[in-house]
């Protein structure tokens, strides 16, 4: 009998533990968003606080490998396997910013990866498309999605070069890999008056912001940046 409750007492302990020590992570990794935003996204201008408030709720750590969860809030990409990355946290909120959401839009995203950017996409629009390549990544980025609670965003395995016509068009379309020029059909699918995000060029890039106007397609040239080449059809592009 005595054996039992002391067996019962250590089980208790262990889990009031567990659950401590799962909480007092949780403020880690909350301070540490903070301080990323702070220090990383504020201090370079990005001042939309849509876009600010996303970047503290989504959870990034969720979205990297175990062995770099400790990293995930540093001011750099990091490696998600299959030699592809999840963009330093300055640049999605950049490139979030960029796209102008208010809550309405449809965006499409190319180059899905851990599924980071789609969750800041859809907590500031209405309905997120994204596309990704390597099966592996879209599978594990859909559940992940998934087990979040997120139900505005749909994953699909493909090459992204092509778009998604079925959902066209679209305000907003973010580009998270590079093709050397801008793939033609995310041209067509974008709606009057939206905004396509990209980088594009060989190793080092241009991120362009890309707009349609009266039918018009008119570019500006925001920074240089460094991102995985766009892999599938756009590597044919010359
Ligand atoms: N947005 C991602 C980062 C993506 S890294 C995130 O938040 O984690 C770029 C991704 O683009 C990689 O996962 C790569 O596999 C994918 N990719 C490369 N070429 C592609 C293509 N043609 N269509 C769709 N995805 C592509």
């Amino acid at each position: 009998m005595g054996k039992k409750i002391i067996f019962s007492l250590i089980i208790t302990l262990c889990l009031f533990l567990s659950i401590n020590c799962k909480e007092s992570e949780n403020m880690n990794f909350y301070t540490l968003r903070k301080k990323m935003i702070e220090t990383q996204i504020k201090a370079r201008g990005i001042n939309d606080k849509r876009v600010l408030s996303a970047m503290l709720k989504v959870e990034r750590h969720k979205f990297v490998p175990v062995k770099f969860k400790k990293n995930a809030y540093d001011d750099n990409p990091l490696p998600i396997g299959y030699e592809q990355t999840i963009s330093q946290p300055y640049i999605v909120a950049l490139m979030t910013e960029l796209l102008e959401l208010k809550g309405n839009e449809k965006v499409l995203e190319i180059g899905t990866g851990s599924g980071y950017q789609a969750a800041i996409l859809a907590e500031l629009c209405k309905e997120v498309y994204t596309i990704e390549i390597i099966p592996e990544l879209g599978k594990n980025a859909e559940k992940l999605l998934k087990e979040l609670g997120y139900k505005n965003i749909k994953v699909k395995i493909g090459d992204g070069f092509a778009g998604w016509k079925e959902y066209a068009p679209y305000d907003g379309i973010i580009v998270t890999c590079a093709p050397k020029d801008i793939p033609q059909p995310l041209l067509e699918q974008l709606k009057e008056g939206g905004r396509l995000i990209i980088p594009v060029g060989d190793f080092y890039q241009e991120l362009l912001l890309v707009k349609k106007i009266n039918g018009k397609i008119i570019k500006q040239s925001i920074i240089p940046v460094i991102f995985v080449p766009m892999k599938g059809e756009a590597e044919k592009i010359k």
